[in-house]
């Protein structure tokens, strides 16, 4: 059934096709974690939908494999045969003021879709990092920092155009295939490449947002009394706090150089006097050592995090937690908390509920409505990444049993590489539905 070359392919597409060894392959394969090397038999770096029908064609006429790739924040398994598409070039983002929405490539970045509606007093609801693209952050729902006041990033997703595993383009909307964008919120991965997707924006009139940071002597008590504070949250307001042992590196600026630090994001999408106002708890929970709260200018709602704009070596694990309580303060701190030497450089937990816990008309695929509170471990020394890290992360994992959420989330996902006990999945329904969406739009297999 193989029809044609790799030339032939290179010839039907606009973009670049290349092999191992060939001039530039090594930097179209690399992506965000400098860890994962990828060696794909073909990458094709696609300029256009009609590119990534070709390559789909192509690689379902050899029995291939396909994956897709924007940034690479999310390839945590090395692409080690088949054909990868790369889709960074198309990174168009057009805004649409009057219907507050904005169409964005499969290689937009969040960066480049707040910069666009910024000057529209309009904003995506996006994720931590600027440097995350839309379309993977989306496709696993996607938790972003007002999680609290506007609900899931795939929420705002209100149409995708979409190659599928049979090379047919289709275009998933609430007219079109509904089914396939209930299944492209949040129901990540196997569905087919998408090569465009069209978000509704908010009016984000005022910001009031940033981090709050405490000592290494007081991460116990400020932990205990965010989560204290957390069962009384008001709903507009979104917060998280991450346990960060900050290198002794000269990149890192002096006040975080080489200490263990417990920051605490925060984020309300209102003015700030009630921003103010509705902080002064968080600030009393323990003395702050560095207080980087305030108004913040929407083009920086993906920068509240602060998080690296990469590439970097990283292992990410996580989940989701049901609740969170004094008890897993215990547990936290015993593994991450002031004087332990353990490899994470940051252990995180998000405050989820209020608007992420209700599903928008229409319904999507999004894991972990019900829970509400995230935990993520990072780590980016590579010669933990083998076994100092999965045999931490599963010491600290087996103690958190009676607070793990039992549904799983695409972004808050465990490492490839560890083993649980207690494995969240997807509801049987969910499942069912998708198995069935990806059987009839990838009936080979190619993406699964
Ligand atoms: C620094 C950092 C911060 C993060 N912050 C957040 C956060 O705040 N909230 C959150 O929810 N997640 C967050 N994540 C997780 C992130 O959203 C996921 O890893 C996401 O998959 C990254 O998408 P990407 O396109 O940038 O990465 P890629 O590695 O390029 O893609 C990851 C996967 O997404 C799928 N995918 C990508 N593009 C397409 C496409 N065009 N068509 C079909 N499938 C596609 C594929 O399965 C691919 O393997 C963060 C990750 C990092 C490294």
């Amino acid at each position: 059934m193989t029809t044609t070359s790799v030339s032939d392919l290179a010839a039907l597409v606009a973009g670049t096709v290349l092999e191992p060894g060939q001039p530039g392959y090594d930097q179209e394969v690399a992506g965000f974690n400098a860890a994962v090397v990828h060696r794909p038999q073909v990458v094709v770096a696609a300029t256009s939908t009609a590119d990534v029908v070709e390559a789909v064609r192509f690689a379902r006429a050899r029995g291939w494999r396909v994956a897709v790739h924007s940034t690479g924040h999310g390839a945590h398994v090395a692409v080690e045969a088949g054909l990868l598409v790369t889709t960074r070039r198309l990174d168009g983002v057009q805004i649409d003021a009057g219907l507050r929405a904005a169409t964005a490539g499969a290689g937009a970045r969040w960066g480049g879709v707040v910069a666009s509606a910024a000057p529209h007093g309009l904003a995506p609801i996006a994720g931590s990092s600027p440097s995350v693209g839309v379309v993977g952050f989306l496709l696993g729902g996607g938790i972003g920092p007002l999680v609290r006041s506007h609900g899931f990033g795939a929420d705002y997703l209100m149409a995708a155009t979409l190659v599928t595993g049979a090379g047919e383009v289709v275009q998933a909307t609430a007219d079109q295939n509904l089914d396939l964008l209930w299944a492209l919120r949040g129901g990540k991965p196997g569905l087919g490449i998408v090569t465009e997707v069209r978000l509704r924006l908010v009016e984000l009139p005022a910001l009031y947002a940033g981090s709050l940071f405490f000592e290494e002597a007081h991460i116990e008590a400020a932990l205990r009394s965010w989560i204290a504070w957390t069962a009384e949250a008001p709903s507009q307001v979104t917060t998280s706090v991450a346990v960060v042992r900050f290198p002794a590196v000269d990149l890192v600026p002096p006040p975080f150089r080489g200490r263990r630090l417990l920051t605490l994001r925060f984020a309300y999408p209102g003015d700030a006097t009630d921003g103010a106002r509705l902080a002064a708890p968080l600030r009393a929970l323990a003395p702050v050592y560095l207080d980087m709260l305030d108004a913040l200018p929407i083009a920086d709602v993906a920068r509240i995090f602060n998080d690296p704009s990469g590439p970097v070596p990283a292992w990410v694990s996580g989940g989701m937690l049901a609740k969170v309580d004094q008890d897993f303060a215990t547990v936290l701190v015993r593994h991450v908390g002031a004087g332990t030497d353990g490899p994470f450089l940051a252990a995180e937990v998000r405050h989820l509920g209020e608007a992420a816990a209700r599903d928008v008309p229409g319904g999507s695929a999004v894991g972990g409505r019900s829970a509400l509170f995230t935990f993520g471990l990072i780590g980016t020394n590579p010669t933990s990444f083998a076994t100092t890290l999965p045999d931490a992360e599963a010491r600290l994992v087996s103690e958190l049993g009676r607070w793990l959420s039992p549904e799983a989330n695409g972004n808050f996902a465990a490492h490839p590489g560890v083993r649980r006990t207690v494995t969240a999945i997807v509801p049987a329904p969910v499942r069912a539905k998708l198995a069935d969406l990806r059987r009839r739009h990838d009936p080979d297999g190619l993406f699964g």
